[in-house]
Parts: structure tokens; sequence; C-alpha cells
């Protein structure tokens, strides 16, 4: 895996969209690109702006989308992009229809595919996704709608996503020993508890000691307050690397 690229969800809780890519470069030619959710920015005028702000890497060069859940934060561009792929493929830019995975637990999945230019295929929490040169387990979450965790490996290295969930033990197992835990982290401490369904900072840097990652990423972040906090309060609860997502923040894996 060469490394991870954040598209959305920096800064705000809204716009899940992180990029996995194989490329040894930021250009993001030659490699297999696999994006992680398909969310929407929603909100305040400044965030919804960003929807039509260009991504660093063409649509066409997208090869796969795997999604943790439906909520329109995860899922709500994915239209877009299968339409994209449409139009790509009428032009010759893109040979094969967008490959789109996702659970089959809520009615969402019947949206994976489009015509023959996106093809859906639905995993379970016993699957073992082949995308590519990446290979893909699944943890389920706690979330109001069914959500899952993935476990991304490529290359004898690995990250976990965690999605959307509230805290969970079955969680610490699945990410134990990753490189990388991408942590949602929607509450500042002082509001732990009061959304179910979603971590407080403290509770993704536990989540990260307990699993023993090498580092921490604080994504899915509140609309509001002074984000330096939930870095120094994941960080205090963790006590290891831990950095906030934002837009086009990189990691090499
Ligand atoms: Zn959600
Ligand atoms: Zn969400």
């Amino acid at each position: 895996m060469s490394y991870i690229q954040f598209l959305g969800a920096a800064g705000v809780v809204t716009g899940s969209k992180h990029l996995v890519n194989t490329a040894n470069d930021e250009s993001g030619t030659g490699g297999f690109q696999l994006l992680i959710d398909c969310g929407m920015f929603q909100g305040q005028k400044e965030w919804r702006e960003r929807n039509w702000k260009d991504t660093p890497i063409p649509a066409h060069e997208i090869d796969a989308v795997v999604l943790s859940h439906y909520h329109a934060d995860h899922v709500a561009d994915l239209g877009c992009l299968q339409y994209a792929a449409r139009i790509d493929m009428d032009l010759g830019r893109r040979k094969n229809p967008l490959k789109v995975f996702g659970h089959g637990e809520s009615p969402g999945f019947s949206k994976l595919s489009y015509l023959e230019f996106a093809s859906g295929e639905i995993y379970g929490r016993e699957s073992i996704l082949r995308i590519g040169p990446f290979s893909l387990g699944f943890s389920p979450t706690i979330h109001p709608d069914p959500c899952y965790a993935m476990r991304v490996s490529c290359g004898g290295a690995s990250l976990v996503y965690t999605g959307d969930t509230g805290p969970t033990p079955s969680l610490a197992d699945f990410a134990r020993g990753t490189e990388l835990l991408i942590c949602e982290t929607s509450l500042y401490d002082e509001y732990k508890g009061r959304i179910p369904g979603h971590m407080s900072a403290g509770e993704a840097g536990l989540l990260a000691r307990e699993a023993g990652v090498g580092m921490l990423l604080a994504t899915h972040l509140p609309h509001f307050g002074e984000h330096n906090v939930l870095l120094e309060q994941a960080g205090a609860a963790f006590g290891g690397r831990t950095d906030l997502a934002s837009r086009n923040w990189t990691l090499e894996l």
C-alpha cells in the first residue's frame, strides 16, 4: 500500500471519503485507487461548497468504492460517481465498470449497481474481499443503521477504518496491531455518550491504545469548537502518534 489520502470528512463530520492508492506518487497515475466511503458535505454553505471542488484524482481513475454504511455523509456522492463512470465509459476514459461494495443489511444496497457502468457486490461480516491488490475484512459497529468497520491490507501494511461507531470492545481486537487507525471522533469528551453510535476523542484514543496501533487519525470531526482540543483529548488517551484528518492529508504505509 502506498498512501492514503483524505478527500473529505476532514475538519467536519460530513463528507466521509478516503482514498487508498497503490501508486507510488501522489499523482495517482498507474496505481489502484480504492475509495472508502463516498459521502457528501452537508451543513453550512462553506462546507457544501466543497462538493464542487475538484478531487485530486479524476473520477475515471477510481477503480472501486467500498461503503461502511448508507448514511448520506458516507454515500450521497455515489450516484455522481456512478454517472461519471457512464460518461467516462462513453468517452473511452474508463475501460471497466466502477466496482461498488456495500453490506446488504439496509435498503441502500439496491443502489450499488448502475446499469453496466457500476457493478455492486454485497459483503458480510465473514467476507474477505479481494479488490485489486487489497484484501478487506469487516467488523460490525455500534450505530443506529447497520455499519461495518473495515481492515484494508496490502503488501504487508494495513489500516483500519471504523466507519461510524460507538465504543465496542470488538473493534480493539479487529484493529490489533494495525499501522493506522482511522477512527471516527464525532464528539469532544464533554459530550461523551450524548449521541449514541458515535465516539468521543478520548474514546477514540482509548481504542487506539487498546488495539496497539501505530498511529491514530481522528476523522468525522464535529462542526463546532476547536479541533486542537480533540487532538489533545485523543492524543492524551492514546499516548501515541495522533493527528487530525484534513483535506489532502496523506500518509505512506
Ligand atoms: Zn452514520
Ligand atoms: Zn457519519
